[in-house]
């Protein structure tokens, strides 16, 4: 059976057992400060159920759990990766076709979602792998080739994306990053996928 997502307001009541009473009391919806699941600080005016006869809180609507979690509030891990300096220049030019007001940071963000896309789905990890070998015959790299140095803030999530595809395609970053910047250059640039270019646009008109 589906729960139904009611959302209650400052003001509507309902009914919940009062510890403080030891009964069933008429509770009203307030806003209160609440301590984090953590009990590291507190949670500025969250929506709870208040006891009508004591004034104790006694219940916390499920619309207020985010509000009080701390684990919402995710950390950022980061990738570093030293790359010929073409792949950088492909990944560039990437993010200006897809939107030529895009900052550099833009980026981050269009590995991210390659990463996270190919993260969660088999076949694509697999051609991430087979893209390896690709790489390094559209890009030869000769001695002494122009490096450049990428280095970015990401979500936790996206870093252990980036991990699960390096154990996957047995590839380091910096492999996996090549292979990744070849895909981008053929969905984005060389035979463009409307509905990815699309959602990328959403993407880096929303990003900073
Ligand atoms: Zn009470």
């Amino acid at each position: 059976m589906r729960t139904s997502m009611k959302i209650f307001q400052e003001g509507d009541q309902s009914r919940a057992v009062c510890s403080h009473c030891a009964d069933l009391v008429v509770t009203t919806f307030r806003r209160r400060d609440v301590p984090f699941s953590d009990g590291s600080s507190v949670a500025k005016n969250i929506l709870v159920g208040v006891c009508d006869v004591c004034d104790t809180t006694v219940s916390i609507p499920a619309q207020s759990t985010p509000a009080i979690s701390k684990t919402r509030k995710e950390a950022t891990a980061s990738i570093e990766a030293n790359l010929p300096a073409i792949y950088v220049d492909v990944l560039d030019y990437a993010v200006h076709t897809i939107d030529h007001r895009a900052s550099t940071d833009f980026r981050r963000v269009l590995l991210s979602y390659f990463l996270h896309q190919a993260a969660g789905d088999a076949q694509l990890a697999t051609k991430l792998k087979a893209m390896h070998a690709k790489a390094l015959v559209r890009f030869p790299e000769h001695r002494g080739v122009a490096r450049r140095r990428l280095s970015m803030k990401v979500p936790v999530r996206v870093s252990e994306d980036l991990q699960s595809l390096a154990t996957r395609t047995e590839l380091n970053t910096t492999e996996l990053l090549k292979s990744v910047v070849c895909s981008i250059q053929d969905d984005v640039l060389t035979a463009p996928k409307p509905k990815l270019i699309q959602a990328l646009q959403g993407l880096a008109a929303i990003s900073i």
